[in-house]
């Protein structure tokens, strides 16, 4: 069965609807879109009823908008669009079981558990200068890249392994959203390139997306921290420069390394670093208002930014709703995303 033929089975409605469901015309004020079962139900909801926020809602500030940049990035074909998605919270679940879920910055456990406590005190100590609103951001940079320094040498000094990478990944309570695999799956099949981009660390992401997806998938590109092993699977050093929270969006498709090669797999990158920054539209995935920076090293013609807003919901939902095309609420799954890609992917309309 191929990918897409999964796709209508999964999302329950046909290929032909899957591409022409759309945003009612008549529907030009900002509404909210409840969804009771994985995008199998809509019903809408006025903005008034934000109150009843319930599992898999979805905001679309303006869906005009939406529509036009739906239908330019659909007429210029699959082979223009390219995904840059965050990892932490938006690839991955904010809530698991109730409680939070681990990120990749978290997770990892040293052999040495003397040097986890030291990270965790770097962290106590940095984590409330990151979001002081009255540090300047030139000194919050400059604390920022102590910060990671001072974190990946301890990684190095506590002699950080391969394999405790893999325990840790192992252990810790870090899943997917649901539809990612299926989303990832789709994408490649249509040669569409994902650029993941992440302040953590790429070798754990690695990990994660190893044992969690069970497949490797050659349109994928992690552009984080990069580790340095030694021949005896000892950490050494770190590649390039630091990528911290304040500058993952610089440079960053210049540090686009092939998953798949780390991965080994046998089939050549099927887009190199030269032919992503050709592909001018984007579908960007965050779940910070900061990772609407991702796509600032790109001339993008056209974006549809979809934002996961996971928790303080009615604090920030104005400006995520003015900030992202898209808003999912509530830890919401990735299948509207799916169907989304499915959209403007469409190849009846060109
Ligand atoms: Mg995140």
């Amino acid at each position: 069965m191929t990918c897409r033929l999964r796709l209508q089975s999964i999302l329950g409605v046909s290929r032909s609807s899957i591409c022409e469901r759309r945003f009612s015309p008549a529907r030009t004020k900002p509404r909210v879109w409840f969804s009771t079962s994985a995008y199998r139900a809509e019903v809408g909801m006025e903005r008034s009823d934000r109150s009843k926020v319930s599992d898999g809602m979805v905001v679309v500030g303006d869906p005009q908008l939406l529509e036009n940049k739906k239908a330019a990035i659909r007429n210029a074909g699959p082979g223009k669009l390219q995904v840059i998605a965050d990892f932490d919270a938006t690839l991955t679940k904010y809530r698991i079981n109730g409680c939070c879920g681990q990120t990749s910055h978290n997770l990892l456990q040293q052999s040495n558990p003397e040097y986890d406590i030291k990270r965790q005190e770097l962290y106590e100590y940095y984590h409330p200068l990151e979001f002081s609103p009255i540090i300047p951001i030139e000194e919050k940079t400059k604390l920022m890249v102590e910060w990671w320094e001072k974190t990946h040498a301890l990684l190095i000094e506590g002699g950080l392994t391969c394999d405790d990478i893999k325990k840790s990944v192992e252990s810790a309570t870090i899943e997917f959203r649901e539809g990612v695999f299926e989303l990832f799956e789709f994408l490649e099949e249509i040669g569409v390139p994902v650029l993941i981009f992440s302040a953590g660390l790429a070798d754990i992401i690695e990990e994660v997306l190893r044992q969690k997806l069970r497949k490797s998938f050659k349109n994928i590109k992690i552009v984080s921290n990069r580790m340095i092993f030694s021949k005896d699977g000892h950490l050494v050093s770190f590649k390039g420069k630091t990528i911290h929270v304040l500058n993952k969006n610089e440079h960053a498709l210049d540090m686009a390394a092939p998953l798949h090669d780390h991965l080994g797999g046998n089939d050549g990158p099927i887009n190199d670093n030269a032919s992503v920054k050709k592909r001018t539209n984007v579908l960007l995935l965050g779940d910070h208002m900061g990772d609407l920076g991702m796509s600032d090293g790109l001339n993008y013609e056209n974006r549809i930014a979809v934002g996961f807003l996971n928790d303080n919901i009615e604090k920030s939902i104005g400006n995520y709703q003015e900030a992202f095309d898209v808003v999912y609420l509530n830890d919401a799954p990735m299948w509207g995303v799916v169907e989304l890609v499915s959209q403007i992917c469409s190849s009846e309309n060109h």
